[in-house]
C-alpha cells in the first residue's frame, strides 16, 4: 500500500517541506527525506525529532540516476514524491514517478545543467505517461511559480469575467548584512537574474536586455522599490491558462549593490557554466562561486525585513474596467523562528507542503502533467491563510 511522502533534497526549501509536514503529520502519516548528502538530512531529522517529536525516516540518493530514484521509490511507496532538489532533477524524477507508478510534484521547472535555459517543454512532453500511468504531476508549487499562479486562478474564478492584463511583483526587502549574496541556490539564482528579459504581449513574446526595464513599485507594508522586469517561468504556463490574457509581466527588486557584483562577475566571466582549464583542472566558472558565497540557508538567522510577492490583475467584470493587488508579507525573522529557515524558503515550502496536501488529500484529483493554475485555487487559498502564508486583496483604481 502507498502511503506517506518522499521529499527529495535537503537545503533551504526543504527544512521548510518538512518542518510543514511534520506540522500536518495528521494528514501525511510518514515523512521520508532523501538527499546528495546525508548530513543535511541527519540535520533536519534531528530538529523534527527535537521540536515535534516526530521521527522522519532518510536516506542518501543521488536523483540524477533515475533508476536508483525508481529503485528507492519502490523501496519506500511513497503516495507522492516532493522534488525540492534542483530543476536539474526534475526529469529524471518524474521518469523514476512515471515508471513507479507516483505522483510527482516540484517548484520549479527543468533546467539543462550546461545550459541556462529553463522552459516546461520537456516536462509537459511527459503528460501522456503520466496519463497512462494513472498518476499526476503538479508543476511549480513553490511562490513564484506556485502562488502566483494560484492568485491568478482565484482572481479569474471569483473577480473577472476576462484578464487582460497580469504584472507579478517579487520583492525580496531583506537584509542579511553581505554586500552581495543569493536568497536561495546560487546557481539558480545568477543564471535566471543574467538572462535577457522577456514578457508575454498580443500573442508573442517581447525580449529586452538583461535587466534593462525597471519601474519604481511601491510594495505595501515595503515602500517604493526599483523593480526590475526578467523571464520567470510562470509566464509560460500562465499565458496558455489564462483565457484572454494580453500581457504578462514579472517584475522583481534588486539592490544596487547585488547588481553592481552581478555586473562585475559576468564581465569576468564568473557567472560562465562551461567547463574551463584552471591549473590542469576543470572547473565551471559559476560552480566556482557558488563555493566562495555563503549558503543562503545559513543566511536565514541573520535575515531581518519582509517579503511582498503578488499579481496586479486587470480586466472587465459586469462590463466595467476592474483591477486588483493580491499579495502576501512575509517576515524573515518570523520564519526563522518557526522553520529555522529564512523568508525566501518559508514563502516556497509552505506552498510545496500544500500543493502535497491538495493532492494527497484527493482535493485536486488529475491524471497528467499540470500547472498549479489549471486546479481549482479555493481550497489551496483557505490552506496560505492556516498555514503561515495569509494573503490580501486590494482594489485598485
Ligand atoms: P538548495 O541548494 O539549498 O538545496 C538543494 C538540495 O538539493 C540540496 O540539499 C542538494 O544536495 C540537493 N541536491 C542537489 N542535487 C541533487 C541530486 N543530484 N540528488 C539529490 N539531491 C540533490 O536549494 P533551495 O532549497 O534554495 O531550492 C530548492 C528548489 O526550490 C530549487 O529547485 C529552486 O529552484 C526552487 N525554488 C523555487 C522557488 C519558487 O518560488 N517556486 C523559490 C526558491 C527556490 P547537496 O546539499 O548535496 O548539494
Amino acid at each position: 500500500m502507498q502511503e506517506g511522502i518522499l521529499i527529495i533534497g535537503a537545503g533551504g526549501v526543504s527544512r521548510v517541506g518538512v518542518y510543514k509536514c511534520a506540522e500536518n503529520i495528521d494528514t501525511f502519516k510518514k515523512i521520508t527525506l532523501v538527499s546528495r548528502t546525508l548530513k543535511k538530512c541527519e540535520i533536519i531529522q534531528k530538529e523534527i525529532k527535537d521540536k515535534y517529536k516526530i521521527h522522519i525516516d532518510i536516506a542518501k540518493l543521488d536523483a540524477d540516476d533515475s533508476e536508483a530514484t525508481y529503485k528507492l521509490i519502490e523501496k519506500i511507496k511513497p503516495k507522492i514524491v516532493l522534488n525540492l532538489a534542483l530543476p536539474f532533477q526534475d526529469l529524471s524524477i518524474m521518469d523514476a514517478c512515471i515508471k513507479a507508478k507516483v505522483s510527482y510534484i516540484d517548484t520549479a521547472n527543468y533546467e539543462p545543467k550546461d545550459e541556462a535555459k529553463f522552459e516546461y517543454k520537456l516536462q509537459w512532453q511527459k503528460d501522456k505517461a503520466f496519463k497512462d500511468a494513472g498518476i499526476c504531476a503538479l508543476l511549480g508549487s513553490g511562490f513564484d511559480p506556485g502562488v502566483t499562479g494560484v492568485f491568478c486562478a482565484y482572481a479569474q474564478k471569483h473577480h473577472f469575467d476576462e484578464i487582460f492584463n497580469i504584472d507579478i511583483f517579487d520583492c525580496n526587502a531583506g537584509d542579511n548584512g553581505h554586500a552581495f549574496a543569493t536568497n536561495f541556490n546560487p546557481e539558480i539564482n545568477l543564471r535566471e537574474v543574467s538572462a535577457k528579459g522577456r514578457f508575454w504581449q498580443e500573442g508573442k513574446w517581447i525580449e529586452t536586455k538583461p535587466l534593462e526595464q525597471k519601474i519604481i513599485w511601491d510594495y505595501p507594508k515595503i515602500g517604493k522599490k526599483a523593480s526590475y522586469l526578467l523571464y520567470h517561468e510562470e509566464l509560460e504556463s500562465l499565458c496558455k491558462n489564462i483565457k484572454g490574457v494580453k500581457r504578462i509581466r514579472f517584475f522583481m527588486t534588486f539592490s544596487d549593490s547585488y547588481i553592481t557584483h552581478m555586473n562585475c562577475l559576468q564581465n569576468v566571466g564568473m557567472l560562465g557554466i562551461k567547463e574551463i582549464n584552471h591549473k590542469g583542472q576543470k572547473i565551471i566558472p559559476l560552480e566556482f562561486l557558488k563555493t566562495l558565497l555563503p549558503e543562503p540557508a545559513s543566511l536565514a538567522c541573520k535575515t531581518k525585513g519582509l517579503t511582498n510577492i503578488g499579481c496586479v490583475i486587470e480586466g472587465k467584470k459586469d462590463g466595467k474596467n476592474k483591477k486588483i493587488y493580491i499579495y502576501n508579507i512575509c517576515s524573515h525573522e518570523e520564519s526563522f523562528k518557526k522553520t529555522n529557515s529564512g523568508g525566501v524558503s518559508f514563502t516556497t515550502g509552505v506552498p510545496a507542503m500544500i500543493g502535497l496536501k491538495m493532492l494527497y488529500l484527493g482535493l485536486w484529483d488529475k491524471k497528467g502533467v499540470f500547472n498549479i493554475e489549471e486546479f481549482d485555487p479555493d481550497p489551496f487559498m483557505d490552506e496560505l491563510n492556516t498555514q503561515g502564508l495569509p494573503w490580501q486583496i486590494k482594489v485598485m483604481k
